[in-house]
């Protein structure tokens, strides 16, 4: 794990990470960078790991300071090694149905819904928010298990005439109350991918607590996604040693 600058929040993700790693006996090294860190340097560093074979899994923790450009980064990282499954190789993967390291959000909310029990195919599920990293890529897994999927954004006019609809709700989105009870379909499953701030500076998401009285299943935050998202980062890291394994010949 890659960690560069002294963002207060990602050294609090990566804390949580290496510790989720020795919990359940994932070898983990974190190496934290000063934010000064020059972009060829950190690229230098990322490629000696890619021809490490003792490394299965790399980590970039994101934001990077401004000199350096994310998507160089995510570039730079072998996309057998994209735990994080950031690359426009596993995107590829995960469009065109090929198996691969999936990006962990997503990952984690398609688990959540599982557990639900609740069936996708031919329910509509509207995700809220079109990242490359979680909106898109959500909206890519509920189509391949068969859902209708609608996906909104900030051009979005009315949001609540398509939340109404959905079986299935993600928020995604980074803004608190972005979704109110009135706007969920009663016992709909709803899954809050967001992280903010409330007036108190308590850790919350994009979804009222009143949408509880109304919705079938509510993902808390913090201690919904987020753990899922750390728990699908070491499936991926295991999944990447066990296809390094196999191409060496060797049993996982
Ligand atoms: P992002 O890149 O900022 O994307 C936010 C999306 O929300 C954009 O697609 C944006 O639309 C849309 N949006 C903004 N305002 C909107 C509005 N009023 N109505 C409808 N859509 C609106 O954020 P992200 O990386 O996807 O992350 C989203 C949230 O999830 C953040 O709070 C982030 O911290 C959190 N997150 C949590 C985890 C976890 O592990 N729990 C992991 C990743 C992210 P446009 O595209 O039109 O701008």
């Amino acid at each position: 794990m890659l960690l560069v600058g002294d963002d207060p929040a990602s050294a609090v993700y990566v804390r949580n990470k290496v510790k989720a790693c020795g919990e359940h006996g994932l070898h983990s090294v974190l190496e934290r960078h000063d934010a000064s860190m020059p972009e060829p340097a950190l690229l230098a560093r990322i490629a000696e790991l890619n021809a490490d074979p003792s490394i299965h899994g790399i980590l970039v923790q994101m934001p990077l300071p401004r000199h350096i450009d994310p998507k160089r980064v995510i570039a730079a990282i072998d996309p057998r090694k994209d735990v994080d499954g950031f690359s426009t190789e596993c995107a590829g993967e995960l469009m065109t149905g090929l198996p691969g390291l999936r990006p962990c959000t997503p990952h984690g909310c398609m688990k959540l819904i599982e557990a639900s029990g609740q069936p996708l195919r031919g329910r509509h599920a509207v995700v809220i928010g079109r990242s490359n990293t979680v909106g898109k890529p959500m909206a890519l897994m509920l189509l391949e298990a068969h859902a209708t999927v609608t996906v909104c954004h900030s051009a979005t006019p009315d949001l609540a005439v398509f939340t109404r609809q959905a079986d299935v709700l993600v928020a995604a989105v980074g803004r608190r109350g972005t979704v109110t009870a009135g706007m969920v379909k009663p016992g709909a499953v709803v899954i809050d991918v967001g992280i903010n701030r409330d007036n108190a500076g308590r850790l919350c998401g994009d979804v009222d607590p009143g949408v509880a009285e109304v919705a079938g299943w509510l993902t808390p935050v913090p201690g919904g996604v987020g753990p899922m998202t750390i728990t699908m980062l070491l499936a991926n890291t295991v999944q990447a040693a066990e296809t390094a394994a196999a191409a060496l010949g060797l049993a996982a």
